[in-house]
C-alpha cells in the first residue's frame, strides 16, 4: 500500500530541559542560556577517568557556560548514567476525558523489548536497560488531559509539574521511585494531536527542581504521546524509536535536528531522525555515553601527517573514532558506517566526517555532517530518511579538505571487513 503520509519531522518539536535549573519557574525551554546552569557540572564523575588520558584531552572539547545541553566532553552531571544496569520505570497514563486506548500492557509493548534491544546493540552491551512496569494498568489522572495544558514546546512549569505531581500521587502506593534511574511516561495514544501533525513527546532531563517522590526528584523523565506512524506500514518495527531518542536526552544528548529539520545530520543519529528505518548514534555520542573506550579513540591534535585505522561503528571492539580538534570547543569527527547493527538504512557504507561544536545548543545544529556529494539527491528513497545526506560518506581515495583550518582528511584505503585507513594532514 502506498504510504498515506510521508511527513518529515519539522521544527523543534521537542525540547529537552536541562540540568540543575536552579530557577526553573517559568523556564522557557527553548531559550539558549540560563545563568548558573552548569554550576554543578564542570567535570562529571564518570569522566574523571577519561580526563587522565593526556593524549585525548585536546579532543575532549567542551562548551562555554550557558549552553543548555552541550555536545561537550565530559557530559555534565545530573543526567541518568548511561552504562551498567539502568532501571527504567514505565508508567502508562490516561485521563478522565481520554480513557486509555487498548490495554496499558499493549502500550508498553509498543516500546519493549525493542528499546532495550536497541540500547544493548548500540552500546555493545554496556548499557543493560531494564524496563519495569510495576503497575500493569492505566494510571488514571485526576484531571482532564486538557487541564494540564500540554502542548508542543510546553515548559516544565506549570503543566508538567502538575502532571508529575499527580502521577507521583497516584503511583506512589505501588512504586518505590528510589529504585529507578529514569522514568518513561507512556501517555495513552489518543490523548492530544496525532504525531503526524504535532509531536508532543518530550524529555525533562537533569531537572533537579522536579517534584520529589520517595525522597528522590523525578529528574529524568521522558513523555511519549501519540504514535509515530507514518502510514508506510512499518509502525510495528519502527514506532518505538521515539523512546530511545527521548531517553538519549535523559543520558545528556542534545537534539541534532534543527528548525529546518534533519538537514544537519540526516539519518546518521537517532537524535537527528527517530522516524522511519532504524539508525544508530554517532561515534561521538557513543564516546560521550561511555560506550567506547579511550583506547578506541584517536586524537589527531598535532601538526603533520598521521594515519589511523577505523573499524565499522556497528562492530564491537577495535578503533572507532578519530577526532581532530580545531579549537577548545570544536573539531571534526571521523568514523566508519555500514549497514549493520542498528544502522538499517545505510545505502553508501564508508567514512563519515562531521563537525562537532560544543558551543552550539540543542536544536541549533551542534553537529553538522560533511556531505561528500553535495546536491546529489542521496542514495535512499526510504520515507523519513533524509535523502541528501544518505550518501554523505567518503569512499577510498577521496579527500575532505578544510583549507581554513588547514585540515585534510584522506581515505587512504579500504581494508578487509569494512575497515578503512584514514590519513590526516594538519598544516
Ligand atoms: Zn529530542
Amino acid at each position: 500500500m502506498q504510504p498515506t503520509s510521508r511527513r518529515r519531522i519539522r521544527g523543534p518539536r521537542r525540547t529537552a530541559v536541562l540540568a540543575s535549573l536552579a530557577v526553573l519557574t517559568l523556564a522557557v525551554t527553548t531559550s539558549a542560556s540560563t545563568g548558573g546552569l552548569m554550576a554543578d557540572s564542570p567535570t562529571a564523575a564518570g569522566a574523571m577517568g577519561r580526563g587522565r588520558n593526556a593524549a585525548l584531552s585536546p579532543c575532549m572539547i567542551n562548551g562555554v557556560i550557558g549552553v543548555q545541553m552541550s555536545e561537550g566532553m565530559p557530559t555534565a552531571t545530573g543526567y541518568a548514567r548511561s552504562t551498567g544496569t539502568v532501571r527504567a520505570l514505565n508508567l502508562m497514563v490516561d485521563f478522565p476525558d481520554v480513557p486509555g486506548e487498548g490495554s496499558a500492557a499493549d502500550r508498553l509493548a509498543e516500546f519493549f523489548p525493542q528499546t532495550r534491544d536497541w540500547f544493548r546493540t548500540s552500546s555493545y552491551g554496556r548499557l543493560d536497560y531494564r524496563p519495569e512496569a510495576p503497575i500493569r494498568h492505566w494510571l488514571r489522572m485526576p484531571k482532564r488531559f486538557t487541564d494540564y495544558g500540554i502542548q508542543r514546546g510546553a515548559p516544565f512549569d506549570p503543566g508538567y509539574r502538575r502532571l508529575v505531581d499527580d502521577i507521583v500521587a497516584v503511583a506512589d502506593p505501588d512504586v518505590d521511585f528510589r529504585a529507578y534511574d529514569l522514568v518513561n511516561v507512556l501517555i495513552t495514544p489518543n490523548a492530544g494531536p496525532s504525531a503526524l501533525d504535532t509531536v508532543l513527546s518530550v524529555t525533562f532531563a537533569g531537572n533537579h527542581d522536579a517534584p520529589v517522590a520517595d525522597g528522590v526528584p523525578i529528574a529524568n523523565a521522558s513523555f511519549v504521546y501519540s504514535r509515530q506512524d507514518d502510514g508506510s506500514g512499518t509502525y510495528d518495527e519502527t514506532g518505538y524509536r521515539v523512546l530511545p531518542h527521548e531517553n538519549g536526552h535523559v543520558f545528556g544528548l542534545p537534539d541534532l535536528y534543527t528548525q529546518e529539520g534533519g538537514g544537519a545530520v540526516g539519518h546518521w543519529d537517532i537524535m537527528s531522525e527517530d522516524w522511519g528505518a532504524n539508525n544508530d548514534l554517532l561515534g561521538w555520542h557513543k564516546w560521550k555515553l561511555g560506550w567506547l573506550d579511550n583506547t578506541q579513540i584517536s586524537c589527531a591534535s598535532t601538526r603533520g601527517t598521521s594515519e589511523h585505522l577505523l573499524t565499522p561503528l556497528s562492530r564491537a571492539g577495535g578503533p572507532k573514532l578519530l577526532f581532530i580538534p580545531l579549537t577548545k570547543t570544536t573539531g571534526y569527527a571521523v568514523e566508519v558506517r555500514t549497514q549493520a547493527g542498528n544502522d538499517e538504512a545505510v545505502c553508501k557504507p564508508g567514512v563519515l566526517v562531521y563537525r562537532v561544536d560544543a558551543d552550539i545548543d540543542t536544536g541549533h545544529g551542534p553537529i553538522t555532517v560533511v556531505d561528500s556529494t553535495p546536491r546529489s539527491g542521496g542514495c535512499t528513497r526510504r520515507p523519513n530518511v533524509h535523502a541528501e545526506l544518505s550518501d554523505a560518506t567518503y569512499g577510498a581515495d577521496s579527500t575532505f579538505t578544510d583549507a581554513k583550518s588547514g585540515v585534510r582528511i584522506t581515505v587512504a584505503g579500504a581494508e578487509r571487513g569494512g575497515d578503512y585507513r584514514v590519513r590526516v594532514t594538519r598544516s
